[in-house]
């Protein structure tokens, strides 16, 4: 199969620089560029935006959002065996792809980059939910990127966007939906990787929204939603009762029944019970 761009197969580009998958960086890698084209394209209109792209790897991904016509790319990689790699696909798109050898979580990469940004990642599974997590709580909102396409374990995935009620309905979703359009995209399974991993994944595109959906103060959504899920099991009025001595009451106010459980609570009542923390 003739490459999308020119350069040669990644399986080639793995042999030659003896990139063998390490276990400990979390290296799945995808080989398949009309797949990783695929994954680029579910990330929108890339031609008037910078993308940051963690984990580049061998650069299949990195060679799907160059040719979907990205602006400029910045690549974050921890493993220096994937420079020279990547530094032959900077040399065959001259001035729009940055490759920097660090780890995502040390350096503050969006101050490289010029707005509008769009995030895509192939993440590391050992790091993903934490890098997530940093993005949607940047200090103001809106956050500095528009949209993020991320691949994760379908598990994560499901987290992600699932709704009150279901088991996996948790504070990842509410932390992502409170702000975001979330969305699953695309599912893969594991023999769409090199190695294959152990789990399906699945990718989640998620587009900031210009505000909430429900007024409140984000730290102490997060703190609330954080007590409130630690014992998922037991009844609000008794998992939440070391926020406030009159939680019974503020539940209430909030339309809140003060028997009933996290996993049964909307974003909107849990912004109204935040708020009335924050009024009490
Ligand atoms: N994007 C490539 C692809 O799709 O084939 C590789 C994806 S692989 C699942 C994850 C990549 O993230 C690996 O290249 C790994 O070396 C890199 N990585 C792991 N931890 C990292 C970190 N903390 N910062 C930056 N890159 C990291």
């Amino acid at each position: 199969m003739s490459a999308i761009d020119g350069l040669p197969p990644l399986r080639e580009v793995i042999a030659t620089h003896g990139l063998v998958a390490k276990k400990s960086l979390g290296q799945n890698f995808l080989l398949d560029l009309n797949l990783t084209a695929k994954i680029a394209r579910k990330a929108g209109d890339l031609t008037k935006c910078d993308v940051l792209e963690v984990g580049p790897g061998p650069g299949g991904l990195t060679r799907g959002l160059l040719a979907e016509g990205a602006r400029r790319v910045l690549a974050v990689e921890k493993d220096a065996r994937a420079m020279a790699p990547l530094a032959e696909i900077a040399a065959h798109y001259p001035g729009r792809l940055e490759v920097v050898n660090a780890d995502a979580l040390e350096i503050d990469p969006l101050e490289h980059l010029t707005p509008p940004i769009r995030i895509v990642a192939n993440l590391p599974y050992n790091v993903g939910t934490e890098l997530l997590t940093r993005w949607l709580t940047p200090p103001s909102w809106p956050p500095v990127w528009e949209s993020l396409t991320l691949m994760f374990q379908k598990e994560v995935a499901q987290r992600i966007v699932a709704q009150p009620g279901s088991k996996t309905y948790g504070r990842l979703a509410i932390l992502a939906q409170w702000r975001c359009d979330a969305r699953i995209v695309m599912e893969l399974p594991p023999e769409a990787f090199t190695p294959p991993p152990k789990i399906h994944s699945a990718v989640v595109h998620l587009t900031a929204l210009p505000e909430p959906r429900f007024p409140a103060n984000a730290a102490t959504l997060q703190k609330l939603t954080a007590t409130a899920f630690q014992q998922r099991r037991k009844m609000l009025r008794a998992s939440l009762k070391g926020l406030h001595p009159r939680i019974e009451d503020l539940l209430e106010s909030a339309g809140i029944k003060p028997t009933s459980r996290a996993e049964e609570i909307g974003l909107e009542h849990w912004c109204a019970l935040a708020r009335a923390l924050d009024a009490a």
